[in-house]
């Protein structure tokens, strides 16, 4: 019996993030410049499969394909039915989750699951579509959006988490309107403090709107119960008092959740990330060029994750930026 993945820390490593391109048709003001294009490039899907192979022998237990937008990769139907025929360590199937800005979904949603996939995260950031086009620079996105929502709950993607990520200036007004929202179209929505990862630096502390002024929002709508969570989990839970409608709060900014992080990520273009804020990254798809067996890979990887940075430093005078942005990285 292997070994299972576990850093110097002694955190087990059981969560595998790919992302299978940089290019995004979104725009959003807490990520992208205004810009088109990716910088990266993306690899062959038997490559990212190879990677995710490798892992899981390791011990990765659930596989996240993001991007980068990943829906607008052809062939992501197929990556998920050969992924979905991995078995873990102790040969159970391996997770499969997708994050998407969902608005190619619906016609997604689906093939998706037929194929094996087991939970969605859509990100989506008003409930409005007026302030939905502002934050995503793009027009006429909000509609899509909902309509893959409800196609993914339709389609069994169950429970469908819906991320919002709140800046100030941007959306903090939205904070209630999406609690009626998890409430009206069951699905499970989770805030996410603003990071320092995007392109255009903005992100003072300033902007971030922390845990406890969304709970303190929240409450002047209808009181929240925390619901109990793993360590590993990066929300906390909340249901409302009459038990309809969860809400997540994702908070690595004024409650960090480093010491329990779980998560190691691959780059569209095959780099391994040991956590969002790292300043360096490994090149495994350099090794596979080069030839490398899979027992050269995994070994690799082994002295990757050993590596793997204690805790992020956001908001203290030694923080220095990533060396890359969220889009170029995969969340
Ligand atoms: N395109 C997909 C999407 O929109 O979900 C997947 C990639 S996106 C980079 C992954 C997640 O990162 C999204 O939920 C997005 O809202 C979040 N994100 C991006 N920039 C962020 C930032 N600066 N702070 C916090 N979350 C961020």
């Amino acid at each position: 019996m292997p070994v299972p993945l576990t850093d110097k820390f002694r955190r087990p490593i059981t969560d595998l993030r790919i992302s299978i391109t940089d290019r995004c048709n979104y725009r959003c003001v807490y990520c992208r410049t205004g810009n088109e294009g990716a910088l990266y490039g993306d690899l062959p899907f038997a490559d990212y499969l190879r990677m995710a192979r490798v892992f899981v022998s390791l011990g990765i237990k659930k596989v996240r394909i993001t991007g980068g937008e990943p829906l607008l990769r052809n062939g992501v139907i197929e990556f998920v039915r050969e992924l979905s025929k991995l078995r873990d360590i102790d040969g159970e199937p391996i997770e499969i989750a997708l994050t998407t800005n969902g608005h190619l979904l619906a016609d997604m949603a689906k093939p998706l699951k037929d194929a094996g996939l087991r939970r969605v995260t859509v990100s989506m950031d008003a409930v409005d579509p007026e302030r939905f086009a502002r934050i995503t620079r793009v027009p006429n996105g909000y509609d899509n959006v909902l309509a893959g929502i409800r196609a993914s709950r339709q389609a069994g993607l169950w429970p469908v988490k819906v991320n919002c990520v709140l800046m100030r200036g941007f959306n903090e007004d939205q904070i209630i309107p999406f609690g009626m929202f998890a409430r009206e179209e069951a699905v499970t929505v989770r805030f996410i403090e603003f990071m320092p990862l995007e392109e255009d630096r903005k992100w003072s502390p300033n902007t971030v709107i922390a845990l406890d002024e969304i709970l303190q929002r929240m409450a002047e709508y209808r009181p929240l119960v925390e619901i109990p969570h793993q360590r590993s989990e990066t929300a906390r839970r909340y249901c409302f008092d009459d038990g309809i409608g969860e809400i997540g709060i994702i908070a690595p900014v004024s409650h960090p959740f480093c010491g329990h992080c779980s998560r190691i990520r691959v780059t569209s273009d095959g780099k391994i990330r040991t956590c969002l804020f790292s300043v360096w990254d490994h090149d495994l798809h350099e090794l596979m060029r080069r030839g490398a067996s899979d027992e050269d890979l995994a070994d690799f990887i082994r002295g990757v994750v050993e590596k793997k940075e204690e805790r992020h430093h956001i908001g203290e005078p030694d923080f220095v930026p990533a060396s890359r942005t969220m889009v170029h990285i995969g969340g």
